[in-house]
């Protein structure tokens, strides 16, 4: 098989939604009138973002939804991606199981593969989306208004939870939907969406909530206050408060949605929120001035080791 094989086999599918997909040297897309094109892109190594053994179909499954993520923060409609692989060999069975996770994510958010790249390499994943919001409408990081009510999606700490686990070698029970939530994360992009014109600023929490929090804060020159009882939470990991603290309000991986809006909107953003079927919890509020206060149950200030997760730290 050679590298020519490889991309035919497996990384060349129909693309109904774009002019020329893969083949030439170049895609062609065709925007949408009226909307403004979001591009991302965002990269995934072996040894750094998933495990030597991780299976290959949830690799590709994550590769894609991290990228999807991006988009559901900015309210955007995904609708192409480019990706390129480093591999350290041609294995058949490592990327037809890649790709049958690649692509059935692909396929539920209507989003086609117009391109990419192959290379041999250290095994690194790399994928460039592209996606679309009516002209002036994307959700931005640096439109939080000083009383804005701050919310986050679905349950937060649970990826990092069964990243701790894994690292510790414990063999504690946690529940299913950590370890779920750390290879298959799925991506809020109807909520993102359903947000348009209900949201002001929003982001996805990648790296850690108070971390990705602080950069709509620096972003948009406002502090917060944010309740750490009010942090959506698994049941088993509430039961545990303290010790998942960290996992919960400083963990990697979650790829749910924080963001901001008006106190007057709040029936809206549990609208949207119905509509996208995701639950959402309302866990502070934006104040002039900067810095993310965390408050326990009776006001005290609640410090953190570390805000969240940083490559180079
Ligand atoms: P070039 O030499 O012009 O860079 P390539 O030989 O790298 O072209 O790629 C041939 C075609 O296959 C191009 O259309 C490219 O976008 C596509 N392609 C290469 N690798 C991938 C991949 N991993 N997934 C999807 N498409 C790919
Ligand atoms: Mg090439």
């Amino acid at each position: 098989m050679t590298e020519f094989d490889l991309i035919r086999r497996h990384f060349t599918r129909a693309a109904p939604n774009a002019v020329l997909g893969v083949g030439d040297d170049a895609a062609i897309v065709r925007p949408t009138l009226g909307c403004d094109l979001h591009v991302s892109t965002d990269m995934l190594v072996e040894g750094r973002h998933f495990f030597a053994d991780v299976s290959p179909e949830a690799l590709g499954h994550k590769a894609l939804a991290v990228n999807l993520s991006d988009m559901a923060a900015m309210g955007a409609t995904p609708r192409w991606v480019t990706l390129a692989l480093a591999l350290p060999r041609l294995d058949e069975a490592w990327a037809a199981a890649f790709a049958r996770g690649f692509f059935a994510l692909a396929a539920e958010h209507g989003v086609s593969v117009v391109g990419g790249d192959t290379t041999r390499g250290p095994l690194t994943l790399s994928v460039t989306i592209f996606g679309e919001t009516p002209h002036g409408q994307a959700l931005r990081r640096d439109a939080a208004q000083v009383g804005d009510d701050i919310w986050v999606s679905g349950q937060l700490g649970l990826a990092a939870a069964a990243l701790q686990q894994r690292l510790s070698g414990s063999t504690e029970l946690l529940p299913a939907d950590c370890l779920r939530k750390l290879e298959r994360p799925q991506p809020r992009v109807a909520l993102g969406r359903a947000l348009l014109g209900v949201a002001h600023a929003a982001l996805d929490v990648s790296d850690g909530f108070a971390a990705d929090l602080s950069h709509i804060l620096a972003r948009s020159g406002v502090g917060a206050q944010v309740w750490v009882e009010a942090l959506p939470m698994h049941p088993q990991l509430a039961a545990e408060r303290s010790r998942w603290l960290a996992a919960i309000a400083a963990g990697g991986d979650d790829y749910e949605l924080c963001f901001t809006a008006a106190p007057a909107q709040a029936a809206a953003v549990q609208a949207a929120a119905a509509h996208a079927g995701v639950a959402v919890h309302k866990v502070g509020r934006i104040l002039a001035g900067e810095g993310l206060c965390l408050l326990d149950a009776s006001g005290q200030l609640v410090a953190l080791e570390r805000l969240g997760y940083d490559h180079f730290a």
